[in-house]
């Protein structure tokens, strides 16, 4: 039962062949003579609608829409598709599947305010930077009853809220896109659409919203991309009770202890010892607010505050060196006292433990001294590593209160939103990390995209033409291959007490020459070839932020203070052991480096995502400038291509979406056939109804196991299901 597929006529997708015959639908004579238009490639890489004039030899002369004519080699020129499909919201319906005409589309829709498309299973989102008018309350009500189907962040979660209902499976929708493309908003509209249609009579829909209110508040940074960058990937499960009412959730946060003091939020209001100076008053009353309805008590927040307060103050502390030149001293001033006061602890023990290092050696106690920058590296880590904690804390109470009802499986949705892609003028161990993230999300995407839709096809012997694509398990290979990956590399030298960033990047070259997505470059650096395009980093620093680990004597004075959350942050998660080391001891305790701890999150991460039916949005950013109306040619392409968006398109719209085994085709549709039909076996049942209701042979094939429908076809079938029920 194999059919031939409908676009095995159609002209090709790529180039026009210069071919002899002028007849050929897809010669460029053809384009000529019918004057149908194509893309040409201009001397400056852009791409401009036109019409063949005449040809000779090699070459075209084209006449473009801009009014001049052009003479280009053939091989520059592209099919375009005819007006009739100008900004059609699903791109598999293109006839010509092309970059130019790709491009084309969305932008047509993007001069439009249409910043939602459809690439067969994907949702491609352009960021606008303006207030589009497309959210709230009247079109999650539209979506809900299908009164609007345009494509739309709201029609991809109700469809992942209908096939939860309807199979009872885990649903995720992953969020994916660079720095700046708009993943975080995505995500919130996604959740509020889940709200609106999952809320009952609890509040905890409302906690849910405050809850990412509060996360947001805490986690974020301002950044040269994005004003409100988020710092940390976030993974938000939220339950629903037999009914489809939301009954519990769950938040889940993968943050990188690694922000810059001058990140923090509230560090550069310096006047301040309590938050009250602080100038956005209204964002901070909505946050108090927040931190209400989540149920963090007035204590609590008070407790926060100083905490936050005290980060400032830590910031702020200075020192001063000492007159012999040997020794650095905290200078006393306010910012020590208010420091200490609001830690709750004495100024003489903070000012110490700035300063100094006391190591109980026999009966003596010794004490270190640290260079001014030690000193201050030290002081920062501290502040950090109060911060990072402070966090924790909010991330466990907001659960706490997430945590209502009781659980069903097969009943959840959870949206994932990482940290993108990112590729700076220096790029350190922070893009490292979030590149490495991003490197795994991408191939959970490929997989689910590309490939698993593909071997399915092949597994069950239908007839399929293998579309390529460029799989990125080499450059996943440079990071976790054992013992000589990036990661472990990492880890064994920061294992070594005398190895230095450089010993690190030499190590480096060592062990990865042979892998083809890196590079060694000069002196520390190297470069490593993402699936979304060349990196180069710099290892200076790598080392001592993979072992980000604080001292013994800082977790000693923490755990005195008493400020209440400076004691939970005294206690390391997950670690009864005494985390008491300035470098990560890996096999014997819990205190792991840095690198091992994210990809131990990491991994647990994609193995709950691949216990759930995934959902994909891309986002993509059309300027660099975060400005509304400006699209940008080759900042949208490369986004496009690194997103695998043509070979997505072009295998779904050759592929079956709809599948089902024999048994369960059959189990469904049968009684629609007439109690005349011979059929028994699931198989000729299945073919029975396939012919009974007319279905074209195009539309469908027939697999050892499955029955394969291309797009629409179940549709017809559930119609007619619902009118004989
Ligand atoms: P990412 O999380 O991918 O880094 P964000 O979601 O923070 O990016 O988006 C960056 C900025 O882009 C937002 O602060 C907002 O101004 C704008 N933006 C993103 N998506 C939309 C949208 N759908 N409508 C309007 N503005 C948006
Ligand atoms: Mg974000």
């Amino acid at each position: 039962n194999v059919v031939e597929s409908p676009y095995a006529s159609a002209p090709p997708e790529i180039g026009i062949e210069l071919t002899e015959s002028s007849d050929r639908d897809d010669s460029i004579g053809y384009f000529m003579k019918k004057k149908l238009r194509v893309w040409c490639r201009l001397p400056s890489g852009q791409w401009e609608s036109g019409m063949i004039q005449s040809t000779s030899g090699e070459f075209a002369l084209v006449s473009l829409s801009n009014g001049n004519v052009t003479k280009v080699a053939s091989s520059e020129l592209l099919p375009a598709n005819p007006d009739i499909l100008e900004g059609v919201d699903d791109l598999t319906q293109l006839s010509y599947l092309n970059e130019p005409s790709v491009f084309h589309n969305l932008q047509n829709r993007f001069s439009k305010d249409v910043i939602y498309t459809k690439a067969g299973p994907v949702l491609v989102a352009v960021n606008p930077f303006k207030d589009v008018h497309i959210y709230g309350d009247d079109f999650v009500k539209a979506y809900r009853q299908k009164r609007l189907d345009s494509p739309h962040v709201y029609a991809v979660v109700d469809t992942a809220y209908n096939v939860m209902m309807g199979d009872e499976v885990n649903q995720s929708i992953i969020i994916s896109g660079e720095s700046g493309a708009g993943k975080t908003e995505t995500a919130k509209f996604a959740m509020q659409y889940l709200t609106a249609l999952g809320g009952g009579s609890s509040r905890i829909e409302q906690k849910i919203l405050q809850s990412n209110y509060i996360l947001e508040a805490f986690g974020n940074a301002k950044t040269s991309r994005n004003a409100n960058s988020s710092r940390f990937g976030k993974f938000v499960e939220i339950h629903f009770s037999k009914l489809g009412k939301i009954c519990s959730a769950n938040v889940e946060v993968y943050k990188l202890n690694l922000r810059k003091a001058s990140d923090y939020k509230y560090l550069n209001q310096s006047d301040c010892l309590t938050i009250e100076g602080v100038n956005e008053a209204l964002k901070f009353n909505i946050l108090r607010e927040a931190l209400d309805v989540v149920g963090i008590s007035k204590r609590d927040q008070e407790c926060i505050f100083m905490t936050l307060a005290a980060i400032l103050w830590l910031g702020n502390t200075s020192f001063q060196v000492t007159e012999n030149g040997n020794q650095v001293e905290v200078l006393v001033d306010e910012a020590v006292t208010n420091a200490a006061k609001l830690m709750g602890c004495s100024t003489q023990e903070l000012k110490l433990l700035l300063s100094a290092n006391k190591n109980e050696a026999g009966k003596e106690s010794v004490t270190r001294r640290w260079t001014l920058q030690q000193a201050i590296d030290r002081r920062d880590a501290l502040a950090k590593f109060i911060y990072a904690r402070l966090f924790d804390w909010l991330v466990e109470r907001i659960n706490s209160s997430l945590h209502v009802g009781k659980r069903h499986v097969g009943r959840s949705i959870s949206i994932l939103d990482v940290y993108g892609f990112e590729s700076l003028q220096k790029n350190s161990f922070e893009q490292m990390c979030i590149n490495y993230a991003n490197e795994r999300l991408q191939q959970h995407c490929n997989r689910h995209l590309l490939k698993l839709e593909q071997e399915d096809y092949e597994l069950d012997g239908i007839d399929w033409t293998k579309v390529d694509f460029e799989d990125n398990q080499e450059c996943l290979d440079l990071f976790e291959k054992k013992s000589s990956g990036l990661l472990s590399v990492l880890d064994a030298e920061s294992n070594l007490p005398k190895a230095s960033d450089l010993t690190f990047a030499n190590k480096l070259k060592q062990h990865l020459n042979l892998n083809t997505r890196f590079k060694g470059e000069r002196g520390r650096a190297f470069s490593v070839r993402h699936y979304a395009g060349e990196v180069l980093y710099d290892t200076n620093g790598f080392l001592q932020k993979n072992k980000d680990s604080l001292h013994a004597d800082f977790l000693q004075l923490l755990s005195a203070c008493s400020n209440e959350l400076l004691q939970f942050a005294s206690k390391m998660p997950n670690d009864s052991e005494k985390p008491a080391t300035t470098s990560c001891q890996i096999s014997s305790s819990n205190w792991q480096c840095v690198v091992t701890k994210f990809k131990i999150q990491l991994f647990k991460l994609m193995q709950r995502l691949d216990c759930t039916r995934p959902h994909f949005i891309r986002c993509v950013k059309p300027n660099n400038k975060q400005l509304p109306g400006v699209y940008q040619a080759d900042l949208v392409l490369e986004q496009l291509r690194y997103g695998r968006i043509l070979e997505v398109v072009r295998i779904a719209r050759s592929g079956y979406p709809t599948r089902m085994t024999h048994q369960e085709f059959a189990r469904r549709y049968r009684f629609l056939l007439p109690k005349t039909s011979g059929a028994q076996d699931p198989l000729s049942i299945s073919i029975a109804v396939l012919q009974q209701f007319g279905i074209l042979s195009e539309m469908y094939q027939i697999g050892y196991t499955k029955v394969f429908l291309r797009r629409g076809e179940m549709e017809k079938l559930e119609h007619r299901r619902k009118e004989v029920l």
